[in-house]
Order: structure tokens, then C-alpha cells, then sequence
């Protein structure tokens, strides 16, 4: 197993710190390279994603990822800023498919803004397809009509082989958890998803331990507020899972516990914490770095196919928080707050 292990920027290094650490501590006989990549690409070699990063992803079996982005390069050309090298990694590894547990653990049930009751437990799979859709579909552009006034355009596109292997990453992970599907369209009003819904329907055959139920993305919105535990996997389209998943992640409150997989194909994935580089906290060592370890949780368990060391890194950071200790932005009266490290030293101990 060989892992390229791309710290990035800001608070990334301290918490990809924290993840492999976890990652000797388990002992599973894994090479690790690091690269850098963003902001720390271009200081390294004028290129946020740097040949030999990439070369080393390729060769890789899959990537850790802290995160890119720093104020100080929002100047630079648009090709050089940090976060090109990010959606460049992303094409370059063909991952189609976005994962993005909402995993609430009662211990945090305050952290959120709904009420405990609503989301104490609640642990949702939305996967999200990565590469087509409105954000890619042509033509697009910005053009001026014949009587003078401009006009936007982009056009929402999906052929039945990008859904169907979208719609197979969502059944396969609904196996591996409650057999819950439940597939986000607008097939009423837009053809496009008119097309997703019949090949998510003709998919379930495949399926048949598997319900599949659908639900339109406005109601999506609305049943993710309402009562969002009676979902357990969600598969929807680029735009719609852009949208319902961060709405999701918010559901937890804190956005330093929520890890994600961006897979290929063959299960290679690129994993990282769902949030940014924090640079307003950068180098104080009181980033939560357990969105990271969660991260490879979810890499043991999608590209390695290992459950019971996934389990195990989950069961340890449950406990880190079952004993007490908080990160300052999930810190609450009466608990034990500790910085980055200690907290990686902590799930450490926990394993
Ligand atoms: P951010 O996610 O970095 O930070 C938002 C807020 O959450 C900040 O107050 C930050 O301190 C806090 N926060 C984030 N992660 C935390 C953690 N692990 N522990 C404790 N607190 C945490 O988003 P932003 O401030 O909008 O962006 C900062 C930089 O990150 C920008 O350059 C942006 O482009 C980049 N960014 C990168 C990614 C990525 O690499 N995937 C994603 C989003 C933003």
C-alpha cells in the first residue's frame, strides 16, 4: 500500500500530521511520500500542482490531502493561485465520485444548531457526482443577443454511463451500511434528471437488498432540516450535491469533524477534511485534525477494503471525544480542551 501524502497549506500540515501518525500507530506496513501541493507547490517549484506531486499520485494508491489556499497568493495569475492545483489533481485522477459522510456523535449533539433530538446520531452518506453536469455541460458561455441585451447560458448534461456509475458508487456503499438509497432529482421539470431517475430505477435490479426511494432537491432541502435521520445514503448530480452537502455538513456544526473521499473508478481516492486551510489559525496548534483522521478512516475503508482498521480509527477518535477532550472549536464548558497534537495523541492512545 503506497499513499502520497500532500500536506498543502495553512493548518494542513498540522493536522496531515496528526493523520499519519494514526496511520504508523495502526502498523499496517504503509509507504508514505510527501509532496507539496497549493500554495506550497508553488514556492517549491512555481506550480501548485508540481510534476513530480502528481507523478507521485498517480503512482500512488491513494492521496491524503490536507488543504490548499492562502490570502497571501490571491494576487498571483488564476493559473498559479493554490486551489488550481486542487481541482487539477482532481481531473488529472478522474474522480467522479464525491463522498460526504454528515456523521454527528451524540458527545457533539450541541455543537449543531438544531435541536439534539433532530440530530443527535445522525450519519448520512451523500455522494455526488464529481465531473459533469451544469458545471461542465456545453455550450456555456455569456453572449449578447440580437437586440443588444447579454445572456447567460449553461446547459445541464448527463449521459447514462456517467449516471450509472455514480448510481453504483451510491449502491455499493448502501451494502456496506443501512441499504438505504435515496436518489435527488427534478425529474419533473428537468429532462436531464428525468434520464438519472430511470437509470437509477434500472440500476436497483442489480440491487435487490437495496431500497431505493427518490426524492426531488427541493424537498431534499427541506426533509435534511426536518428530519434528516431518515436518510441514510443520498446520490444526486454535481450541482444539487454541491449544494445539499454542505447543508448537510452543517447539521454536525463543526466543520473540523467532517472527513471526504473523492474515489475513481477503481476505488483509488483522494482523501481529505472537508474544510479549508485555515490560515486565520495556522501554525498554533489548535486546529480539530480530526476531520483528517476520519479521512483515513474513509481511506482504509473505500480503497484499502478495510473495514475493521476503519472501524477501529472511528471507535478511537469516539472515544478521544467520549473522554473529553475538544479541540477549541468543538470545545463546551466542562470539557477538556487540548490543541492538535494532543488531540492526535489522544486518538492515538485511544487505538
Ligand atoms: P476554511 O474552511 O479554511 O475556514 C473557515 C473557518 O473554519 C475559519 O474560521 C477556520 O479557522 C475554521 N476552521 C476550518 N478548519 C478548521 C479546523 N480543522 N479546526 C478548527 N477550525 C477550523 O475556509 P476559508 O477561511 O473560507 O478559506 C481559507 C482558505 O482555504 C482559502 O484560501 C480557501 O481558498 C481555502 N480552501 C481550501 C479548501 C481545500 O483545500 N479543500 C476548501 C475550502 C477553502
Amino acid at each position: 500500500m503506497k499513499i502520497a501524502v500532500l500536506p498543502g497549506d495553512g493548518i494542513g500540515p498540522e493536522i496531515v500530521a496528526q493523520a499519519v501518525k494514526v496511520l504508523n500507530a495502526l502498523n499496517l506496513g504503509i509507504s508514505m511520500t510527501e509532496a507539496p501541493i497549493g500554495g506550497a507547490g508553488y514556492e517549491a517549484s512555481g506550480d501548485p500542482l508540481p510534476d513530480a506531486t502528481l507523478k507521485l499520485a498517480k503512482e500512488s494508491d491513494a492521496v491524503l490531502l490536507g488543504a490548499v489556499g492562502d490570502w497571501k497568493y490571491d494576487k498571483l495569475e488564476r493559473h498559479l493561485r493554490p486551489e488550481r492545483g486542487l481541482l487539477r489533481i482532481r481531473k488529472e485522477l478522474n474522480l467522479f465520485a464525491n463522498l460526504r459522510p454528515a456523521l454527528l456523535y451524540p458527545e457533539l449533539a450541541s455543537a449543531s444548531t438544531l435541536k439534539p433530538e433532530v440530530v443527535s446520531g445522525l450519519d448520512i452518506m451523500i455522494v455526488r457526482e464529481l465531473t459533469g453536469d451544469i458545471y461542465f455541460g456545453q455550450p456555456r458561455g455569456i453572449s449578447k443577443l440580437e437586440n443588444g441585451e447579454r445572456e447567460g447560458v449553461n446547459t445541464m448534461r448527463y449521459n447514462e454511463s456517467e449516471i450509472r456509475r455514480i448510481g453504483r458508487v451510491a449502491f455499493d456503499i448502501a451494502m456496506k451500511r443501512n441499504k438505504k438509497v435515496c436518489s435527488v432529482d427534478k425529474a419533473n421539470v428537468l429532462e436531464a434528471t428525468e434520464l438519472w431517475r430511470q437509470v437509477m430505477i434500472e440500476l436497483s435490479a442489480d440491487y435487490p437488498e437495496v431500497e431505493l426511494s427518490h426524492m426531488y432537491v427541493d424537498n431534499a432541502a427541506m426533509q435534511l432540516i426536518r428530519a434528516p435521520k431518515q436518510f441514510d445514503v443520498m446520490v444526486t448530480g454535481n450541482i444539487f450535491g454541491d449544494i445539499l452537502s454542505d447543508e448537510a455538513s452543517m447539521l454536525t456544526g463543526s466543520i473540523g469533524m467532517l472527513p471526504s473521499a473523492s474515489l475513481d473508478e477503481n476505488n483509488k481516492g483522494m482523501y481529505e477534511p472537508s474544510h479549508g486551510s485555515a490560515p486565520d489559525i495556522a501554525g498554533k496548534d489548535i486546529a480539530n485534525p480530526l476531520a483528517t483522521i476520519l479521512s483515513v478512516a474513509m481511506m482504509l475503508r473505500y480503497t484499502f477494503n478495510d473495514e475493521a482498521n476503519a472501524q477501529r480509527v472511528e471507535n478511537a477518535v469516539k472515544k478521544a471525544l467520549a473522554q473529553g477532550y475538544r479541540t477549541a472549536d468543538i470545545w463546551t464548558e466542562g470539557s477538556t480542551k487540548v490543541g492538535c497534537r494532543a488531540m492526535g495523541d489522544a486518538v492515538v492512545a485511544a487505538l
